[in-house]
């Protein structure tokens, strides 16, 4: 744990690491003989397909044709247009009557944590509905151990079809850092990670009803505390330190505007994003007010606020959680739940449901930007955490959004939420090779996204479930 004035020097300390990584990479770039394990062992290929959908305009180009240089994607067009500038020796993909999609982003969940939802009479006794036991246990859980757990989900999601997600909290210090950096070093497999380190929190958000004499200690490993607007800055600084991507922070009622606008402006001044979850009107207005980049959840927001939200480019990030079930089913797999709990589960679900249903149908209306995220923390017993996080996007065309809106809120608009418009989210020359496939059209049946036949990252083939072809 780095000591203050380490955190004070922290700019100038990451400046001086850079440096350092500079020289080092040059030095390894003049003398390593071996072959970085990130890199394609195929420099080239082209990856033919019956269908591409164009998710940008909803076109869709029949038959495709990608041809992919050193991970990242030359040309796109018709296959008799880019066959003729296939270089000899180019590997070929070809996918039958499959559909391309750009490679999915999850930009909300939360690799390194394994909710296990409590035994209904330990729910009942709980004092604080935010704090459940298994959320203490990752907390107090050896960091090496979370950081091999996310391990383990980065390569399930990466197997369903995602390709990038942004981790918002819950890793420890530097557990989604860590795994970021080791996934990029091709030392594990997994999707392209943005960052958030330790969530800012107010006082009393998580851990108001643990051991005082404890609750510091177990707090400083999983959160930063925003207590005034020089500690709100402060905090940011330390995250930085640990060169996250984003910084993340968990309003509610007790978080000022000024202590948000402190953080907003320092984060702004290192260019990284400011993502806020928000569920109460209030905190919803002060993110507005703070001008953050995006909201997460938000539902409670008002037709007004979405408006200003509209107005001042601040994404939604729908979350939608409270479908099909799941809180019930996620019980149901772990504990005996008594018929009465079970009734009141099935129908805390469907009001869930109802009201996440009018809040899309209102954010479509409004004309706010948006994307969606998993949120996916918990145990789904059956399920990989791929599978799980998958089915949860296929719910929001039940909540009455067009498929192909469906697939920009994890495609085009999520990459524009996350500012990185120009590197993913769409199958277009310049951008990373990653591309996922189906079987069908998943313009007709959005649920075509629960089963991704084919993952490609940075050019390399992660899954091919349709190679008969
Ligand atoms: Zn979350």
């Amino acid at each position: 744990m780095e000591t203050i004035k380490t955190i004070v020097a922290g700019k100038r300390g990451r400046r001086i690491l850079k440096s350092f990584a500079l020289l080092t990479a040059s030095l390894l770039m003049l003398f390593a003989p071996w072959p970085l394990v990130a890199q394609s062992p195929v420099a080239v290929r082209l990856v033919k397909a019956g269908r591409l959908l164009d998710v940008h305009t909803g076109n869709v180009l029949s038959p495709a044709a990608v041809l992919i240089e050193n991970g990242k994607i030359k040309e796109v067009g018709p296959p008799s247009q880019v066959q003729p500038h296939v270089p000899a020796g180019a590997k070929t993909v070809d996918l039958g009557s499959a559909t391309l999609l750009p490679g999915l982003i999850d930009s909300h969940t939360h690799l390194l944590l394994d909710v296990v939802i409590p035994p209904e009479a330990e729910s009942s006794r709980r004092w604080n509905g935010n704090f459940v036991p298994d959320l203490l246990l990752a907390i107090a859980e050896s960091p090496s151990k979370r950081v091999l757990f996310g391990a383990q989900m980065a390569r399930e999601d990466l197997e369903s079809g995602f390709t990038t997600v942004r981790i918002l909290g819950h890793s420890g210090i530097d557990g989604d850092t860590e795994l970021r950096d080791a996934i990029n070093a091709g030392r594990v497999p997994g999707p392209r990670i943005l960052a958030c380190g330790r969530k800012l929190i107010t006082r009393g958000s998580y851990v108001q009803s643990l051991n005082p004499a404890l609750a510091d200690a177990i707090l400083e490993q999983e959160f930063l505390l925003i207590d005034g607007a020089d500690r709100a800055r402060e905090a940011v600084r330390r995250n930085e330190f640990q060169n996250v991507d984003v910084i993340k922070v968990a309003a509610d009622e007790n978080l000022t505007l000024a202590e948000l606008a402190a953080v907003v402006e320092e984060a702004h001044r290192e260019h990284l994003k400011v993502a806020v979850h928000a569920i109460d009107k209030t905190s919803i207005q002060t993110a507005i007010d703070a001008g953050v980049d995006s909201i997460e959840h938000g539902n409670e927001v008002t037709d007004e606020q979405l408006r200003q939200m509209r107005d001042k480019g601040i994404f939604l990030d729908l979350t939608p959680t409270s479908y099909g079930g799941f809180f019930t089913k996620i019980r149901e797999g772990t504990i005996v739940m008594s018929p009465e709990n079970q009734a009141e589960r099935i129908k805390a679900d469907e009001q869930g449901r109802q009201r996440y249903d009018k809040l899309v149908q209102r954010v479509l209306k409004s004309g706010v930007k948006f994307a969606a995220g998993s949120d996916m923390c918990w145990f789904y017993p059956g399920k990989t955490r791929g599978q799980a996080s998958a089915s949860r996007f296929p719910k929001l065309h039940e909540a009455g959004m067009p498929t192909i809106d469906v697939l920009r809120a994890i495609t085009t608009n999520a990459a524009e939420m996350l500012g990185w418009q120009d590197r993913i989210g769409a199958i277009e020359p310049g951008k990373f090779a990653d591309l996922v496939a189906v079987s069908g059209d998943p313009l007709a049946d959005i649920t075509e996204l629960e089963r991704v036949r084919f993952v490609m990252k940075d050019g390399q083939v992660i899954r091919n479930d349709l190679a008969a072809h």
